[in-house]
């Protein structure tokens, strides 16, 4: 089953889908949940639904295909393009990446997030130390022969124009991920496996359950749209790890409560007893001081709905994460016995 996750993980990584440009990750998710006989439903806005089926009380298992990234904001007069973030993308995360930037008029272009001026030995110690930041030392440099702003614009290159910056997936024979984007694609590659896993019978379903991929949490309305009917609604997203948390490369994060809300008690405690009934390991944990969720938003949208998080321990969130097969093992686990 791991194997299987990461497969599917891999091949999800390939599709750019930094947040507001979702076509391409939403033809994948209706493609393949067509072939596996669902009937997905795209939402309006972007993002896809699929009822997986299952008798009970209805629960929505939500994950983001959105990812951090990046937007043409102006082309600057010597041909580089100047970039602001979609998401909470920092700079310095992205520095000396690759990038793809899509054209409106369906060209993708490659590039590379570098310092405006990008030569060690032509910058000043003042240069050298300096943050890297959006509005004033970052440039995609376009790996095209471009010397002036008009070069770039007959690229049919201009303002608003998506930009993703490279995934650079891999995984080591120890069983470490390492990738952008673990944060939310882990979680999509891990509820598409559970899909599989219902169509050919290996899960039993105890209740009703709709997967709900969105696209637009990285900017916080991805859970404002849901299911009809829906009672319980879980995001899977990820634990983050670092100083004063409990989060854990090789367990599921069950998380009580983020920057903006508590998660619900009840549907709290009964994910901790079958986490412990089934030897799933897992970390209880708190996410601060900045994360908020799909289902905070759903809960802010109105729904009178039960909310919880999980999912894998991520190392570095935001950055170039990092989990452990362990952890999407145990998250997949933990979904599982949730559904059935
Ligand atoms: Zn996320």
């Amino acid at each position: 089953m791991t194997q299987n996750i990461v497969n599917t993980l891999s091949k999800i990584m390939e599709i750019d889908s930094p947040t507001g440009f979702f076509v391409k990750a939403d033809d994948y998710l209706v493609d393949e949940f067509t072939k596996l006989g669902f009937a997905p439903v795209r939402q309006n806005k972007g993002g896809v639904m699929v009822d997986i089926g299952g008798e009970g009380r209805d629960i929505c298992i939500a994950a983001h295909m959105d990812t951090l990234g990046l937007m043409v904001r102006n082309i600057n007069a010597n041909g580089t393009i100047r970039v602001i973030n979609v998401g909470g993308l920092r700079a310095y995360y992205c520095l000396n990446a690759n990038v793809r930037i899509y054209s409106r008029y369906g060209k993708v272009y490659t590039g590379t997030v570098r310092k405006a001026n990008p030569s060690t030995h032509l910058m000043s110690d003042a240069e050298n130390t300096e943050l890297a930041d959006y509005d004033t030392n970052i440039v995609v440099t376009l790996d095209e022969i471009v010397k002036s702003a008009s070069d770039v614009e007959a690229l049919g290159i201009r303002c608003g124009d998506s930009v993703a910056v490279e995934s650079d997936f891999r995984i080591t024979p120890s069983g470490f991920i390492k990738s952008r984007y673990l944060d939310d694609k882990a979680s999509c590659a891990i509820l598409i496996e559970i899909a599989k896993a219902v169509k050919n019978g290996q899960i039993k379903l105890n209740r009703h359950v709709h997967l709900l991929f969105t696209e637009y949490e990285e900017i916080g309305h991805g859970g404002a749209v849901i299911p009809e009917g829906v009672k319980d609604f879980l995001s899977v997203d990820i634990g983050c790890i670092g100083k004063d948390h409990y989060s854990d490369e090789q367990k599921v994060s069950i998380v009580t409560k983020d920057s903006r809300f508590p998660y619900h008690t009840q549907m709290l405690n009964e994910m901790v007893e079958l986490a412990d009934k089934h030897n799933i390991p897992y970390a209880l944990d708190m996410m601060l001081p900045h994360y908020g969720s799909d289902g905070d938003v759903t809960l802010v949208a109105g729904y009178d709905v039960r909310h919880g998080l999980i999912g894998p321990g991520v190392l570095e969130t935001h950055g170039y994460e990092r989990t452990h097969v362990d952890a999407l093992k145990a998250t997949y686990d933990l979904v599982k016995a949730i559904i059935q």
